[in-house]
């Protein structure tokens, strides 16, 4: 299939036809999540039986949020539109093993996935001259996959590194004259200090260009990158729910990510009333999906805080921008890039009788990546043993962990009531990294 990754006509399309555009496939995805177990019974319930209950886009308001709870309790085929004969990958959202957040993909689905990111890739200016080194996890994971389809739709050459390996990376960058990166922002910091510590020199670099997203970062860490590094950095946001990479993506401009609205209807509500917000104003990112065939969803709560800009931009795309996330509007704390709800950390620590009640998840920098401890308080009985008991204690319990939340946690085991109790709600988690988003 050639795939199109420069479509002025869709991408420049005036607001009026891209509303009606909009519309149209509403209508359609109305018609496949009907075929799901959960959207049949969910719209049904507020009186959407066909598609010819959505009149206008307005009408979006009558559908119920769905939320990642629900992903969940409709796991694993409850929210599946189709034959699953017709699905050819899953992916899943990053950091949950139990019940992880499923996402099915058919045919159509995939190559309007590449579709959308081999347009974001081009918007950045890259071309198939361009050299792409995808630094990033491959496997469940959508930021792996969905760059390197991207990226190949476009032409460019593209290196399948996966995340970390710094001084592998850096190897391959040389060897094979890399000129655009896709990493987190933090791991990018991390190479440049490593190109340090190694004697590396800029000018044995290509380099040009950088992707950087999945977790949320500032104006200042990117003009620092783009300074340490002399390449231009551009934010990619997406998340699994909504296939991964490809949602909203900086263009040349440089200011406020173009969110593609032909496969996205997007809103931005309060997140305390639910009610839409008027085009301006912060609020939480709402998404339905638009072209999605093997699992529509309707009004997604991705609980990421963003506002939309109002002016339009001079690249002349017409699909409205969002500014840089800045947090979220639930306990998920994003580690190097990986998600993790503070709830996860607590099944495990009360899931072991050795452990006492109280445990503090400490976030800290450590150079430019985010270090995560535990403390658990332990049982006075199992305190008083030797060293080496304690030892194997604190090794099950950063096994256990790492076996949840799938990153390395530094683990502390500490005497039983030495941790501050909160009066009020227990304040269970001290993020130390600098915020300056
Ligand atoms: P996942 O489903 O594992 O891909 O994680 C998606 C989440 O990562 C989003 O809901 C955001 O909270 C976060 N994220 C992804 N890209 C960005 C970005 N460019 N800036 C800030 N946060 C991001
Ligand atoms: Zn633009």
């Amino acid at each position: 299939m050639k795939f199109q990754y420069w479509l002025p006509e869709k991408e420049k399309m005036a607001r009026c036809e891209l509303k009606s555009f909009q519309l149209a496939a509403l209508k359609r995805t109305i018609t496949c999540a009907l075929r799901t177990d959960f959207y049949n019974k969910r719209l049904k319930d507020v009186g959407i039986n066909s598609p010819d209950d959505i009149r206008s886009l307005d009408d979006i308001r009558k559908i119920p949020f769905t939320s990642k709870y629900d992903l969940r309790a409709a796991f694993p085929y409850g929210m599946l539109a189709t034959n699953k004969d017709d699905v050819i990958r899953l992916h899943a959202s990053s950091g949950t093993t139990g019940i992880p957040t499923t996402i099915y993909f058919n045919r159509n689905d995939i190559d309007a996935w590449t579709a959308l990111v081999a347009r974001s890739i081009f918007a950045t200016g890259c071309n198939k001259q361009d050299v792409f080194q995808n630094m990033i996890t491959y496997g469940l994971f959508t930021g792996g996959f969905g760059f390197h389809y991207g990226a190949e739709a476009v032409g460019m050459l593209v290196i399948p590194s996966g995340s970390g390996n710094t001084s592998r990376q850096l190897r391959l960058m040389q060897d094979f004259e890399t000129t655009v990166v896709h990493a987190t922002p933090s791991f990018l910091l991390h190479t440049e200090s490593k190109m340090k510590e190694e004697g590396i020199l800029r000018d044995s670099l290509c380099l040009k260009r950088a992707f950087a997203g999945a977790e949320p970062y500032s104006e200042d860490t990117r003009l620092r990158i783009e300074e340490l590094l002399q390449i231009e950095v551009f934010n990619s946001y997406g998340l699994s729910e909504m296939n991964g990479p490809g949602v909203a993506f900086e263009c040349q401009c440089k200011s406020g990510m173009h969110l593609w609205e032909d496969a996205f209807l997007a809103e931005i509500i309060d997140p305390e009333t639910l009610e839409p917000l008027p085009d301006g104003e912060t609020g939480e990112l709402t998404l339905t999906t638009l072209c999605r065939e093997a699992m529509p969803i309707l009004r997604y709560r991705t609980r990421d805080i963003t506002s939309f800009y109002t002016e339009v931009c001079q690249c002349g795309r017409t699909h409205r921008r969002i500014h840089r996330i800045k947090g979220r509007s639930d306990d998920m704390l994003i580690i190097n890039g990986v998600n993790i709800f503070p709830s996860q950390i607590e099944e495990v620590v009360m899931g072991i009788k050795e452990a006492g009640n109280n445990y503090l998840i400490i976030v800290e920098k450590e150079g430019f990546l985010d270090r995560l401890t535990v403390k658990t308080e332990v049982n006075p009985d199992t305190f008083r043993d030797d060293t080496r008991k304690l030892n194997v204690l604190r090794e099950k319990i950063r096994h256990k962990l790492q076996n949840t939340i799938t990153i390395n946690p530094k683990v502390e085991l500490v005497e039983s009531n030495s941790l501050p109790v909160s009066e009020g709600k227990a304040k269970r988690v001290i993020d130390n990294r600098p915020k300056d988003v």
